[in-house]
Formats: C-alpha cells, structure tokens, sequence
C-alpha cells in the first residue's frame, strides 16, 4: 500500500532478503565503531548486496514499521496462495539454522511450492510460511505433509515446534509426536487434573483436532454469492473482498495514523475493521442466515465506519470496508426503505442550490435555533452543529463575472468545481482560479454535475451512477483534448479515480479517471517538469496541516506538504491527527455527534489549540475545516487558499 511502499526507504536495489541487525550502547562512538565493523566484515566476506546504515531516528522508525506490518504485507499478496502459519515457528540451536533452514526449504520446494521468511535469525526462530491456498484440497494435503516432514526435521535438528508463538489449534496435535507418549500422557493428566470438565480451552495442548480441521478460511465453493452493484472483480468478488482480512488486528492499533478512527474511540472489537469483516464472513460463509445480510445487527456493526478509507491504505491486505459498506448499504436500503434524512444528504446538491437561491433567508433560517431543534427532532440532524452556510454568490456566479488575469501560457485546465466549491466555501473556487491563472492557465468550467459521493456514502448507488456516467459523458471530449481535470475536495475528486470505475463498465472512465487530478498533484507534476513559475511571496504564518482521510489513504500527503513547500520560509507541520471525525454528513447526524467529537477530540482538536495565531491551520477537506472550527473555534484555509495568498 501506499503508506508501507513510502516508508520503504532502507532498502537498496531488489535483495531476496534483507538481515537487519541492531546495535545498543550509551555512546554514538561505540555504536558506530561496531556498525561500521560489521559493514566492513560483510564487504569484505561479499555477504549481501547493499550494506545500509540506518541511524536516523524517523529512518529507523520506518524499519520497525515495515518489520511489524511485515506479515500482513506479505498476507496481502492477490495471489490464492497465501503464506500460512502453521510450521511458522520452529526453533532450532541458533548455530544450526542456515542447515536446517536449507534442508526446510528444500521439503517446501519438494511440496511444489515456496515460502515466506521473517524475524528472530538471531536466536533460531525464523518464521517460515509455505504459501498455500487453503481452498484447494490438494494445498489442504500438502499442508498436512508438509507439517509432518517438518516435524521430523525439528526432531533430528534438536528443536522446538512451537518456538514463540505456542501451540494453539494449529500445532497442537504434533504433542504426542514432539514431547513422545510419557510426557504426552503426563500433560493430559495436569490438564484433567485442573480441567476435569475440559471447559479451559478445550483442543488445545492435547486431545487436539487435526491440522486442517476448523480453518478460518471459507472452502472453495462454499462461500455464499451475492449480487452485487459495485464491481469487485478485481477484489476476486464481494466474498473476497470480505475474506482478505486475515484477522492479524493491525486495525486495532490507538496510536498513529487513521484506521480505524471508530475502533480508537470506542475501544470496541465491533466497531474495527476486522470486526466489520468478522461480522460480513459470518454472512458470506453461511454460519449466518442470508437474510441477516439487510439485518439491523449487521447495520449496527457497519455504521459508525465512517468510510475513511483507511484500512484501504493502511491495512496491510487493504480492506476495503469503505466501498464493502457502499455495497451493504445499497441492499439494506433496498428491503428496509431509504429514511429521509440519507435520502437529504444524498442530495446535497439540489439542497445547497435551493439554499444559495435562497440566501440570506435561508442562512437566517437554517441558523435560527428553533429551526435547529425542528431539524433535530424531526430529521435527526443534530441541534449541536451549524449547518454550512450558502453562498450569496456562488462560485460559478463569480466565474462567469471575473476577468481573467493577464496570462504567460495558453494552457487550459479544466476546474471540477464540486458542490462545496460552487454553494459553501466560493472562496476557494476563487484562490483556485487565481493561483491556476497566474500559474499561466486558462481554467475552464465543465458542464457536471455532484461527483456522487454524497450518494455513494448513503448507498444510493443507482443516484450515484447516474451522476458518474453524466461526468463521464461530459469531460471525457475534454479529456480527449489533452485536458486535465482538477478539483479540490479530495473525497469528491477522487471518486473518479477510486469509485467511478467500480460503477461504471466503460473504458473512457478509465481515461478520465487517469486525467483526473488533485490541484495538488497537478501543480507538483507541473513543477517537476519546469512548468511551473509561481511567484510567491515569504511566509507570514508557520502552517499546520492536516491532510484528508481520502486524500491519506490513496494519494499521500506529499503533493500538499510539497506545494506548501514553495512558499519562501514556509515552515509546516503534518499533524498525525487521524481523521477528523466528521466524515461528510456523519458528524451532522444526532446520534453521530459525540462519536464524531470524540474522533475529533482524540489528537486534532489539540494540536489546533495548542498551537497560537502565530499558526495558520491547513486542511484541504472541507469537512474537516468545517470539524475544526465547531470543535476549536479556529478557521482552517484550503492549501490552495494559503498558496493564492502568498502570490507577489
Ligand atoms: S482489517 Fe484489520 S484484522 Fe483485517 S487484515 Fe486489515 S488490519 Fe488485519
Ligand atoms: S473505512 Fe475507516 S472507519 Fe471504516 S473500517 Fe475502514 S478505517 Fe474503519
């Protein structure tokens, strides 16, 4: 994904393996007297291809951080065959492991196949997954085979079967074999001894099940099938995309990053994402009725993800519960009815138009306290939150009036101006225009429509569509002319390239959506190219920014950090605040709002506080300006807002 091939930055070249040694001391001297010996050995024995000194701590950071997702990296891989832990964790005396490890991996190649290696060299304990496809009944035998041969040579090699990880359910079975009969016997006589109704975890140690009884894994065949709107082809199908978590729990970590901000607030297995899956494998593998697919139980579980897409980037097999919720949705609504708050917020558009046409009143209005609480008690729109202000001029108004400044170049871009562009925040239309047109472009305004995000986040798909195939309709001539599309709100934007393609079976969504850019991305691929020539003024302010849980999961920070950059003396912090917590309209949503603050609460609203006016705070969504200012009373700017400012 793209979080872990980011942090990647140790590795040279494309090794086979990569051997990481730490050294610890209390002086940088002799630390670096013995890294250097070691590298000196290595280059003169001709041991490895690239000798790599990580010394920096965010360079060692990012190690660690490859070493722990390491497993569920290699879990992620499409192929059918998975690595599978079940000879994973034999230890050998530390001196005889490169024979045993030659002599193992020669068994593995034997069963026609090959594995994965990772972790403890150092004391014997390599972990070794074969890959496998646990569907397959000939993988299922060779599993079996392979754990016998195994065994055999963990007891000519004088080791251990279960090293680090224990026995449990996979290994258990080998005690009689690896302890022999005595000791066997002696263990299930303690064990009766202390559990004599085998109420402790019973199958475990002794009396245990075969190796290939109770898998986790649906068999081949056997998962149910369900029609789906979505194209999961390249997922392997709706099932697949479910099955792909592999239970290993990194969605449970409280500490960085932005999955998953429901599981960070409620502490609460359900509300992960892994207990999203568990909850949907139950449905796909049959141990649930079909019909609890459009339950509420299941509707409970899915609704306070609020479709950040961060397990998609940062899950090491990149669940998708953001697009598997769309799809869940879209069929929940279909037997239970569509309730008429999903269906207002779907139509943002058509509400932000009424509302522009309509302000001042409708600002008063939808301001006036009593109005709040009739939306609160009647809607479920919570009486806690200002709903977003229309624009007295919309951005397209302003466009049509504005005369363009004098430009160096002829190139056109086309501007995506999305609906929070257009009726709420024209502001940023405006910056955007003007930072384009001094860049020397011409931006250009295609006849569009809402991006169909607003549909997609409440499963109305059919909406949704029909709004993407119109786009399509629509900017792919402009596309054919050598016209990039760029837009602003990331969650909208990027519908094209993340969702479009999933609605729509048709080879121009994939040219628009490989046209289609960030504003961000776009001027940072212009600069690369010596295409750009902004003339920007020296910082004012130190900037703090926080990025889109969008934008974070499928773009990166970089293309904003990198823009920001351009301002002369511009000093800018990235705070690894998660997400905001608003989500579109889930932070508008009665029963949402303190589970929204909460997410807000967790790191955002802090560093925004703690930081002075000498601060100007960042955030490209507008949403999460929108969070900010409820939850610190601090007005967040669009980067490009901040880049428009600081023209000569
Ligand atoms: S969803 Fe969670 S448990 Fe499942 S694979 Fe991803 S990080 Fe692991
Ligand atoms: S989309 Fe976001 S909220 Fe939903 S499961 Fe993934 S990380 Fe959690």
């Amino acid at each position: 994904t793209l979080e872990y091939a980011r942090r990647m930055t140790f590795v040279e070249g494309d090794p086979g393996a990569i051997l990481l040694v730490e050294f610890q001391g209390d002086s940088k001297k002799r630390l670096m007297d013995s890294l250097n010996k070691l590298i000196n050995f290595l280059k003169k024995h001709k041991l490895g291809t690239a000798h790599v000194a990580v010394i920096k701590p965010h360079e060692q950071e990012n190690v660690w951080f490859i070493r722990k997702a390491g497993l569920g990296l290699m879990m992620g891989t499409k192929e059918a065959r998975k690595p599978i832990g079940f000879v994973e964790d034999t230890a050998v005396p530390a001196e005889k492991l490169a024979e045993y490890i030659r002599e193992f991996d020669a068994v593995i190649r034997e069963h026609g196949t090959e594995a994965c290696y990772y972790a403890h060299a150092s004391v014997g304990c390599l972990h070794v997954r074969p890959l496998l496809n646990l569907k397959s009944k000939d993988d299922l035998a060779r599993m079996q085979s392979l754990a016998d041969h195994v065994s055999d040579l963990v007891l000519k090699y004088g080791g251990a079967f279960s090293g680090e990880h224990g026995d449990g359910l996979a290994r258990s079975c080998f005690n009689e074999k690896m302890f022999g009969p005595k000791l066997y016997q002696a263990f299930k006589e303690i064990k009766r001894a202390f559990d004599p109704k085998n109420i402790l975890n019973p199958g475990k140690i002794v009396d245990a099940q075969s190796l290939t009884e109770n898998l986790r894994v649906i068999p081949q065949g056997k998962s149910r099938s369900l029609p789906t709107f979505l194209d999961f082809s390249k997922e392997g199908g709706f099932d697949a995309a479910i099955e792909i978590c592999n239970g290993n729990g990194v969605c449970r970590k409280k500490d960085s990053g932005t999955m998953c901000p429901s599981y960070m607030v409620t502490s609460e297995e359900e509300h992960s994402t892994r207990g999203r899956a568990n909850a949907l494998r139950a449905v796909i593998s049959g141990k649930l009725d079909k019909k609890e697919f459009t339950s509420k139980a299941l509707y409970d579980v899915l609704d306070l993800c609020i479709a950040c897409k961060g397990c998609k980037g940062e899950c090491p097999t990149n669940v998708d519960m953001a697009k598997i919720k769309y799809e869940f949705l879209y069929h929940y609504h279909k037997e239970n009815g569509l309730p008429l708050r999903d269906r207002l917020f779907g139509n943002i558009e058509s509400l932000n138009r009424l509302g522009c046409a309509l302000a001042p009143v409708s600002n008063w209005l939808v301001s006036a306290l009593p109005v709040r609480w009739l939306l609160d008690i009647f809607f479920g729109i919570s009486n806690h939150r200002q709903l977003p202000h229309f624009a007295h001029q919309t951005f397209t108004d302003w466009f049509r009036q504005h005369k363009r400044s004098s430009s160096k170049r002829e190139n056109k871009v086309v501007l995506f101006n999305d609906c929070f562009m257009t009726y709420n925040t024209p502001e940023v239309g405006i910056a955007t225009t003007k930072l384009l047109e001094a860049a020397g472009y011409e931006v250009i305004l295609p006849e569009k429509r809402c991006c169909g995000r607003p549909f997609l986040s409440k499963g109305m798909l059919d909406e949704a569509k029909t709004r993407a195939e119109f786009n399509v309709e629509k900017l792919f001539p402009l596309v054919e002319q050598g016209y990039k599309i760029v837009g602003v709100e990331p969650s909208c934007i990027l519908t094209f390239r993340d969702e479009y393609p999933d609605m729509i079976n048709d080879a121009r969504v994939q040219t628009v959506a490989a046209n289609t850019l960030l504003v961000d991305e776009f001027l940072l691929s212009e600069n690369e190219q010596n295409n750009l020539n902004l003339n920007l003024k020296s910082a004012k302010s130190r900037f703090l920014l926080h990025g889109h849980c969008h934008m974070k999961a499928l773009v990166g920070m970089n293309p904003t950090l990198s823009l920001l950059k351009m301002i002369p003396n511009a000093e800018i912090e990235v705070v690894d605040s998660g997400c905001c917590g608003m989500a579109g309209s889930f932070g508008f949503e009665k029963e949402h709002y303190e589970i929204s603050m909460a997410m807000g609460r967790r790191k955002l609203f802090r560093a925004v506080e703690s930081r002075n006016d000498d601060w100007q705070i960042v955030a490209p969504g507008v949403s999460c300006r929108q969070q900010i200012e409820h939850g610190t009373a601090r007005k967040a700017k669009h980067p490009v807002e901040v880049l428009a400012e600081h023209l000569e």
